[in-house]
């Protein structure tokens, strides 16, 4: 390692910066923001460092360098376009055992500034060791979507509630056991959902089941893994295939899951990010083989909350959205189990931009309908009178067994027999296939193509745009 990162507390202590050019504004920014008692020094200033020193206090010493500018100062910084000055102030402040920076000239600095992604009071640096700048920003933005926004909420919170936590548990080694399970638990998940008053009572409770399973393990009791009797159910929205379609939620959610029940459409590649031991169950789909019939999963997401566990029940595409998750909740809801909804894309949205159809246009469709395609007793039930509009986009989910009643019925009802009609296959997925047709030829084009399921049926003038804007290909 050639620089150890350290975190410097500069707040109320002098800090030299020399040089007020745009480079140094930015470092002044950042040194005020830490709260230094900052002097500059420069013969010419920036309106904007002029500014932000009056606002925040610092002061401008309108005149060349010297070296008594050093004297009594914790921290020195030079962004000077000078490079004699920049190196007599790295001297200067090496012989004085002041720690220096020179910006971008690594070999005359004694510390650098990394790159900073500021959840405060949590903060992350990122250095490359003064070797790649770019590398160093590129690792920054992926953490800065890693990292969410509000985890600086959730270290206020633990700091507020650290005191309380090690008076009623002493040990360090269950104390940190504790605190992983707090902050990647339920209570975590309510500071960064705002709500920091039921995870300071969900904390508090978790306490003193803490202290009591304590008690237990001493007297011989085997640990559950969990702490605490409350369990909570998320109903996740996974996306219509594409792994990379998942929200940062749902992986937070997912990742931090003591059981996960998945059915058959959620891509195994999302099934993986769960975290490593945690429990994983299939529970199928009504169609396939092994299912659990709906009522069977309401029930075992109640049974497993109740057993102190975090479940994610994950589901293909949106829950609210011809997923069922309103009945899978409702149970919970009964049996007061706190649960949360995560939103997920729905095949209609992932397969319509993944096959290049927008599902509204201003020259083809003012409004769009999601419609299933399910058959109940080999029928479609609709009123088809609904389903007219020549301006109004059809998405059909569930409807590959239906396809020749839907074709046949909307010309029945009077829909040209020449709209343009498009299956999108396993959309988002590597093996997408798009099939279009027409109201009159499609029944045809899918006897003969023979797509496999999950497929998704758009109805509408909007399926003429997908030659020109298909740009997903798989190869
Ligand atoms: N809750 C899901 C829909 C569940 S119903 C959502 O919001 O997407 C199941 C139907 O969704 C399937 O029959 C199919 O019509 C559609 N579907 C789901 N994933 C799909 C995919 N990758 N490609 C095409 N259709 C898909």
């Amino acid at each position: 390692m050639d620089y150890l990162p350290v975190s410097l507390r500069l707040r109320g202590e002098p800090v030299v910066l020399i040089g007020a050019g745009s480079v140094a504004t930015r470092k002044a920014r950042l040194l005020l923001a830490a709260g230094a008692e900052l002097t500059v020094v420069a013969p010419d200033i920036t309106q904007e460092l002029e500014t932000l020193l009056t606002e925040r206090g610092g002061q401008w010493r309108n005149r060349r360098y010297r070296e008594a500018d050093l004297h009594g100062k914790v921290l020195v910084v030079a962004a000077t376009s000078d490079r004699a000055v920049n190196r007599a102030v790295s001297a200067h402040a090496r012989a004085l055992h002041l720690p220096v920076n020179v910006v971008d000239a690594p070999q005359l600095c004694t510390f650098i500034f990394p790159a900073i992604v500021d959840r405060s009071p949590l903060s992350i640096a990122i250095s490359s060791g003064g070797r790649s700048p770019v590398l160093t920003r590129m690792l920054r933005g992926k953490i800065e979507s890693l990292v969410p926004a509000s985890y600086g909420a959730l270290a206020v919170f633990a700091g507020r509630m650290r005191d309380t936590v090690k008076r009623r548990m002493a040990l360090p080694s269950p104390r940190r056991r504790f605190w992983e399970t707090v902050l990647e638990g339920a209570v975590g998940e309510q500071v960064l959902t705002g709500n920091e008053e039921r995870a300071a009572q969900l904390l508090l409770q978790q306490l003193s089941d803490a202290a009591s399973d304590e008690a237990g393990e001493r007297a011989g009791g085997e640990g559950t893994g969990t702490i605490g009797a409350i369990g909570e159910v998320y109903l996740v929205g996974a996306g219509p295939g594409d792994p990379d379609l998942m929200t940062f939620k749902a992986m937070r959610a997912l990742q931090s899951a003591d059981v996960v029940l998945y059915d058959r459409l959620v891509a195994p590649a999302i099934v993986a990010m769960a975290r490593r031991d945690a429990e994983q169950i299939y529970v199928g789909k009504a169609r396939a083989n092994h299912a659990l019939p709906q009522r069977q999963i309401n029930q075992l997401l109640v049974e497993l909350a109740l057993q102190g566990k975090r479940v994610v029940r994950l589901k293909g595409g949106d829950p609210f959205i011809f997923g069922r998750g309103g009945e899978e909740i409702e149970l919970l809801a009964d049996h007061n189990i706190p649960f949360q909804v995560v939103p997920g894309i729905t095949a209609a949205s992932g397969a319509a931009c993944y096959a290049g159809i927008p599902l509204t246009h201003r020259d083809y469709a003012q409004s769009v309908r999601f419609v299933t395609g399910h058959l109940k007793d080999g029928e479609l039930t609709h009123d088809w009178r609904q389903f007219l509009s020549p301006t109004e986009t059809l998405v059909f989910y569930m409807g590959l067994l239906g396809l020749p009643s839907i074709c046949r019925q909307l010309q029945a009802y009077g829909r040209a027999p020449d709209t343009p009609i498009a299956l999108v296959e396993r959309a988002t997925t590597r093996e997408q296939r798009v099939l279009r047709g027409t109201l009159a030829t499609m029944e045809a084009i899918v006897a003969r193509e023979q797509p496999a399921a999950p497929t998704l049926i758009i109805v509408g003038d909007v399926v003429k745009l997908h030659r020109d804007l298909a740009w997903f290909r798989v190869s």
